[in-house]
């Protein structure tokens, strides 16, 4: 037939790596409190919505947006502290900015490699831009990097592009920085340190920019409290910085979010407190969740906790505290070294009063 239909069509046309996806899922949070997402909790001051609803009063709707986002790449860089002489590249959250490096340095026969259990839209990103996704497991007893498993993978497979989450999700650790060296050194493609979580930890790659010809690091304002507006940033090598680019949509930052970053940039210290606060909450989370009985907690540098709980009761205890109202996420199954293994946000002081009530009930 002239048109394509039903199953069969859907099988020939649609490319193999695609039709066996499942799409992302993102589960309906109406009515819970919301601790699955790594959001930060808090919302935009008060005091701050009119000067805000100001700025965003001037933008004009009817033209495109800035194509190169100018003022907000100026803003970028002298509040997050990017090194001079580094190019810098914004996405539609740092998502699309995986998607724009996969697209640069894709093809058949390329390898993107990350570490398992690792931040999933690497491996998705890989199938829809056609790598090969290659992912090496993480040391079963504390998910530390197992270096000479990544540097005998790295020799093996010549991957074109590294990701590493620093911190990582789903576990909160920080990678050795000795052992990410090595992997720089020894890669023959680009490493891209994923610092989503840098607002919740001392430690960053950041400053050494320029150190070595293959380091990108990649950021996000969506940790910090503004995950509503999809705004990612990598900086790097101008001359890498200029090839990914060419791979970005035009007017990939839109008016609302551009005008919304530079005025919540210009207010840095309101976010930089409300992540002093999360960052003491997941202190006390922490402990609180390490006197339960049978709870293993993993250290976290990030806005997030993992936990192992006793055999066979992932399940069940995050059916349970959905059911008394508090959300999160069910690990158990998503990876072999996750077995029993649920992660929190953290959340107010509150929220993750909740979530503790919930849990001792639900245990
Ligand atoms: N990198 C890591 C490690 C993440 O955990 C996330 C979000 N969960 C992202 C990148 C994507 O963040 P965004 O697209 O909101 O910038």
């Amino acid at each position: 037939p002239a048109h394509a239909a039903g199953a069969a069509a859907l099988d020939t046309l649609v490319r193999p790596a695609i039709r066996a996806l499942s799409a992302y899922h993102v589960p309906d949070a109406t009515g819970l409190i919301k601790l699955d997402a790594m959001e930060n909790p808090y919302s935009l001051p008060e005091e701050l919505r009119e000067p805000w609803l100001s700025a965003l009063r001037e933008q004009a709707l009817n033209r495109y947006p800035d194509p190169q986002a100018s003022l907000l790449r100026t803003t970028l860089r002298a509040t997050m502290g990017i090194p001079a002489g580094m190019g810098l590249v914004l996405g539609n959250g740092s998502d699309e900015l995986i998607q724009m490096l996969a697209l640069a340095l894709g093809g058949p026969g390329r390898t993107l490699l990350s570490v398992e259990p690792g931040f999933v839209m690497y491996r998705m990103i890989a199938t829809v831009a056609g790598l090969d996704y290659l992912g090496v497991p993480l040391r079963a007893e504390d998910f530390a990097l197992d270096l000479d498993a990544t540097l005998a993978a790295i020799e093996e497979h010549q991957p074109a592009l590294t990701f590493l989450a620093y911190p990582n999700n789903p576990t909160g650790n920080l990678f050795a920085a000795d052992s990410i060296a090595r992997i720089i050194e020894a890669s023959p493609g680009l490493v891209v340190v994923d610092e989503a979580y840098a607002p919740f930890t001392d430690h960053s790659f950041l400053s050494r920019l320029g150190d070595w010809p293959n380091l990108l690091v990649l950021r996000t304002v969506s940790k910090m409290g503004l995950a509503g507006l999809r705004l990612g940033y990598l900086a790097g090598p101008p001359e890498w910085i200029e090839e990914i680019d060419k791979t970005r949509l035009p007017y990939n930052i839109n008016v609302l979010t551009q005008a919304s970053a530079v005025f919540a940039l210009r207010h840095a210290e309101v976010f930089d407190a409300q992540t002093r606060l999360i960052r003491a909450e997941r202190e006390r989370l922490a402990k609180a969740l390490a006197a339960m009985d049978g709870m293993q907690v993993y250290p976290s540098e990030a806005n997030f906790i993992l936990l192992r709980l006793p055999d066979g009761t992932a399940g069940p205890v995050f059916m349970g505290l959905k059911a008394q109202g508090v959300l999160i996420k069910n690990l158990d199954g998503a990876h072999p070294r996750l077995r029993d293994c649920l992660r929190v946000t953290v959340g107010t002081a509150d929220e993750n009063q909740a979530f503790l009530e919930a849990l001792a009930k639900a245990v």
